[in-house]
């Protein structure tokens, strides 16, 4: 009779655990937290997730987006030094360095007044911050190391657009090449294999061409699982919207 009632119990259980992980109360990959935060500008991730000594043989991993988040782990950096070959210490951190100015932008005028007859002011930049950011990807090592711990990148782009719409992107395109000037589109910029690295010895301008505000599906067809999406969207995103529409 005892049996019985705790296969009972445990069989209700289950389907209320069911119940609530299809209705979405469970996160189906509940492997991390993908909600939004501050990213570091020139590093892969969010600033809330770190590894960091909490000993001196011994990380953790910061923040909470991950399970492992918080648990000392002593047997890591041992586990680390014999695969690399290299000690790690708190000692042998190199410290970021400040970033150097970049050149002045070469943007000219008339390649400015023209890009405005469309463009409002705040989808043009020639900050400096903004031009670093967006002349780099965020896992290409030797660009990151460069910046952070050297202070400068080389050849950045020297303006940032930033569309909204597919009329913008035609009135880019068409000025720039009436100006002679190259465009290097801009996605989530995590790029892996260098490619948003400009020629060190490029003399046009260049414009980076940051996409991230085209962000909308244009259609849905759910019958044949097909979407029209605008260029910019980020995986995320995309989860996240399709998500809310079933
Ligand atoms: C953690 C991690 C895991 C990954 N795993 C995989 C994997 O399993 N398989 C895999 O294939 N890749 C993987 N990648 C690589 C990933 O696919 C690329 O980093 C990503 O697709 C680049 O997209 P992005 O929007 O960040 O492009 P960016 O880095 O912004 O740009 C990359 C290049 O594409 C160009 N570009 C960007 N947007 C456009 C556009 N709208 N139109 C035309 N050109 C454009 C840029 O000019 C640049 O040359 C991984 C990356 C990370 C960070």
């Amino acid at each position: 009779m005892p049996e019985a009632f705790v296969i009972t119990f445990v069989a209700i259980a289950l389907l209320v655990w069911l119940i609530l992980r299809r209705s979405g109360d469970v996160p189906v990959d509940s492997f991390y937290d993908p909600s939004d935060g501050d990213r570091q500008p020139h590093k892969w991730g969010y600033t809330d997730t770190i590894f960091e000594f909490d000993g001196p043989r011994s990380v953790r991993v910061t923040g909470s987006r991950y399970p492992l988040a918080g648990y000392s782990m002593p047997y890591f950096v041992p586990f680390a030094e014999e695969v690399l070959g290299v000690a790690i210490t708190p000692e042998e951190m190199m410290p970021e360095v400040p970033r150097q100015e970049p050149p002045p932008p070469r943007v000219h005028a008339d390649f400015d007044a023209a890009l405005r007859q469309t463009l409002n002011d705040d989808q043009v930049s020639t900050d400096d911050a903004d031009r670093i950011v967006h002349s780099h990807g965020q896992l290409s090592v030797d660009e990151i190391y460069r910046l952070l711990y050297l202070g400068a990148l080389g050849r950045v782009v020297d303006i940032v657009l930033y569309p909204e719409s597919e009329q913008d992107v035609r009135h880019i395109v068409s000025t720039a090449a009436g100006h002679g000037v190259c465009l290097v589109p801009y996605g989530g910029g995590t790029n892996v294999s260098g490619a948003l690295t400009l020629p060190q010895n490029e003399e046009r301008p260049v414009a980076s061409v940051d996409m991230r505000r085209m962000c909308n599906i244009l259609s849905l067809d759910e019958e044949n699982l097909q979407a029209t999406i605008e260029a910019g969207i980020s995986g995320k995103q995309l989860e996240r919207e399709l998500g809310a529409r079933g």
